[in-house]
């Protein structure tokens, strides 16, 4: 039988939800289309069903929505906001929530980022600096620097520029054939026989960023533009760098001309305690993406922020002539400016990088009271992110994964999980009192899965 037999006799269509049209990202369709998980409403810390189940969520929606769903001064700044201006022209002509959230951006970046250029979601922000990366080399007379460095396990959305330096075998292998040339990897940081059960940052691994010396000394320093790196790498299961590890990367392309870039479209926006990652670790990049919580994921966005040098590289040539062949229909849209002004203003009223500091301990303990748990192989935290790793069965990987993500659901959970490993990231007000509830539900599910 073919899969398409498959689908089309297997498919549950209710009487009020025809499934098969939509065809799910990053999703089992086949699965999902047999036994459906649908949410119709999402207050506060939980989504509710059409059957009217709550169902509680671990992982701020997709990393996204920290301060909780609906949050009332967000969507009043939404609904406000589209009956006044629904949308304004991106190129040549602007309206002033685009500046007054740049403005406000820059100001809890780190020192020295001045500038800010919209788009709509995090694989957008990865592209547009990768673009500006060679773009800078390019307008500072260094245009042979065209060669860029990702790293194993990286994620980095799904467009073609970061897809080719992400590092995520599944995502790349149906593209291998077209990705973009000029891309070599970093080896991933993830030493389970030396780390396993780290709290925080792993005290073995800094050599790993050796391997950038070494891969810049054999392409040629002088070719390469950029490194991009997630400082914690998130969809590849909390990856947490090794003590020293970014201060050492930093150091490696200060030294070689070459730019380094933060993908912060996670670690953003207080998730480990600080307004950035680039903060938390002090460690200073000189490009950083965001997305998600910079609405708190209420209306698509996404930004990448630079330092004055970069983007004053780019004023030259003759004032009426536009200086970066880039942008986006809905770059800096109005609806979303709205939500990322009220969602920053929610973030600076309620405290929330030093809430977010202040629960990041309790979550620690809690997740790692998962060590002996069956089939536990390594926890890892930092910040408000943390994944719990499962052995793989042998002829099944990702299945152990799934299945407690599917058992979860039922039983109230929304717990993702990316193969076998189960990630976690809490809402920044939930109280350390939340942890008990999900993670009960899912120790029990750890004690009879197979
Ligand atoms: N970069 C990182 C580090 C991410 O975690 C993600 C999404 O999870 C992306 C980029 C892509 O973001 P989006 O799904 O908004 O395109």
């Amino acid at each position: 039988m073919t899969s398409r037999a498959i689908i089309d006799a297997d498919i549950q269509v209710s009487d009020s939800l025809n499934l098969r049209p939509y065809w799910l990202p990053f999703t089992a369709n086949r699965a999902f289309k047999q036994a459906p998980r649908i949410v119709d409403g999402a207050q506060g810390f939980y989504y509710t069903t059409p059957d009217g189940r709550r169902v509680l969520d671990t992982l701020s929606g997709l990393w996204c929505s920290g301060l909780g769903h609906c949050h009332p001064k967000i969507v009043e700044a939404v609904q406000k906001q589209v009956a006044k201006l629904d949308y304004s022209v991106a190129f040549q002509v602007s309206h002033p929530g685009a500046f007054e959230l740049a403005e406000q951006l820059t100001g809890i970046a780190p020192d020295g980022f001045t500038h800010c250029f919209f788009v709509n979601s995090g694989s957008e922000a990865v592209d547009t600096a990768l673009k500006i990366a060679l773009g800078f080399h390019r307008v500072a007379g260094q245009g042979q620097r065209t060669r860029l460095v990702g790293r194993e396990r990286g994620y980095h959305g799904v467009n073609f520029g970061g897809m080719s330096v992400g590092g995520i075998p599944g995502n790349r292998r149906m593209f291998s054939g077209s990705l973009l040339p000029n891309v070599a990897h970093l080896p991933h940081t993830l030493d389970i026989a030396r780390n396993a059960f780290s709290r925080g940052q792993p005290r073995h691994g800094v050599e790993f960023a050796d391997a950038l010396e070494r891969l810049v000394a054999f392409h040629d320093p002088s070719t390469v533009a950029a490194v991009i790196v997630e400082p914690v790498a998130g969809s590849a299961g909390v990856l947490v760098p090794p003590v020293g590890y970014l201060e050492r990367l930093r150091e490696i392309c200060t030294r070689h001309g070459i730019l380094l870039i933060f993908d912060e479209v996670i670690t953003g926006f207080g998730r480990l305690g600080a307004p950035f990652a680039a903060q938390r670790f002090d460690v200073q990049p000189d490009i950083i993406t965001l997305a998600k919580g910079i609405t708190n994921g209420v209306v698509p966005m996404g930004a990448v922020l630079v330092r004055k040098e970069i983007h004053d590289a780019f004023m030259s040539g003759p004032p009426h002539m536009v200086e970066f062949f880039h942008g986006y229909t809905c770059s800096a849209h109005p609806l979303a400016t709205a939500a990322g002004i009220a969602t920053l203003g929610v973030y600076r009223d309620e405290d929330i990088w030093r809430r977010s500091a202040a629960l990041a301990p309790a979550f620690e303990n809690a997740i790692h009271s998962f060590k002996d748990a069956r089939n536990v192989i390594d926890v890892r935290n930092f910040g408000l992110m943390g994944s719990i790793e499962l052995s793989s069965r042998p002829d099944a990987p990702g299945a152990r994964g799934f299945e407690v993500h599917v058992r979860a659901f039922e039983q109230g959970v929304m717990v993702r999980n990316a193969m076998d490993t189960l990630q976690f990231c809490p809402f920044f007000t939930q109280g350390a009192g939340r942890f008990d509830e999900a993670f009960g539900v899912v120790r029990r599910i750890l004690q009879t899965l197979e």
